[in-house]
């Protein structure tokens, strides 16, 4: 299995999950219009020919916001929760939609996507883990908790999408006003580094391959900041996988498993 973030961030999300060996490959969220999404695209060298499915995680801006244009433009078949559809599918246009229910696990090409539900403020946020021939990949961002539901699906995976969203002592000395700050901060806003380096030594293991920080603030993290919260997890365990920060600017690396 091979992934790829197109874009990481307030700004815009977008994840590429393939199948290695043409098993096709599935979206999660899109946050970009459909040029810049085609522009790193090519940047990144992604195949976009098995391309039948986006998934949206959560009815944001930042992962909707580009999802029926693109689904229209590449014919691609949306996919969200029930709840978040009956107040959010009018935002996409429209689109060949399809609804599940968090806790459902989806098929996709060769790709099986299990969904679980997060703790955000939305109308029904979802993580995902993915799964191709015995390889698994998780992707957990705009959690303002991380429950014992995500964190048992989050244990013993291949590759691992971990948001660290902010550093605490940025956000309470940053610009944001305190009605966000709090927001931010809550059970339904997001993770900070220090919470997410708190996960992620229960769930670094032998087999974790890599790790990519995710979601990281412009305005409330440095991705300095994040990386060394991430390292410092990482330190005790005499296992280290491959650490990528992702970026709001540009797509990273094809990264596979
Ligand atoms: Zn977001
Ligand atoms: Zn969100």
């Amino acid at each position: 299995m091979r992934f790829c973030l197109l874009a990481s961030g307030s700004k815009g999300n977008c994840v590429w999950i393939g199948a290695a060996g043409g098993g096709g490959s599935v979206l999660i969220d899109n946050g970009l219009s459909c040029s810049e999404f085609l522009k790193r695209a090519t940047l990144a060298g992604l195949p976009l020919g098995g391309l039948r499915d986006i998934v949206v995680s959560h009815e944001h801006s930042d992962h909707i916001g580009g999802v029926g244009p693109l689904a229209r433009k590449l014919g691609l078949t949306v996919h969200m929760t029930k709840i978040a559809a009956v107040s959010h599918a009018t935002r996409l246009g429209p689109v060949r939609l399809r609804t599940f229910e968090p806790g459902d696990t989806l098929g996709m090409g060769d790709i099986s996507l299990s969904t679980m539900t997060g703790s955000h403020d939305a109308a029904d946020p979802v993580a995902f883990v993915a799964r191709r021939g015995g390889k698994s990949l998780g992707l957990a961002t705009d959690l303002g908790v991380v429950t014992q539901l995500i964190r048992r699906n989050l244990e013993g995976l291949d590759a691992l999408i971990l948001e660290f969203n902010h550093d605490l002592g940025m956000l309470l000395g940053g610009p944001y006003p305190f009605f966000l700050k709090q927001r931010v901060r809550g059970r339904l806003g997001h993770l900070s580094n220090d919470e997410a380096a708190e996960a992620l030594r229960s769930l670094n293991h032998p087999g974790l391959r890599e790790l990519v920080l995710a979601h990281l603030s412009e305005t409330n993290n440095d991705p300095g900041l994040a990386r060394r919260a991430a390292e410092s997890a990482l330190a005790g365990h005499g296992h280290r996988p491959n650490l990528t920060v992702a970026s709001q600017a540009r797509p990273t690396a094809i990264l596979g498993i």
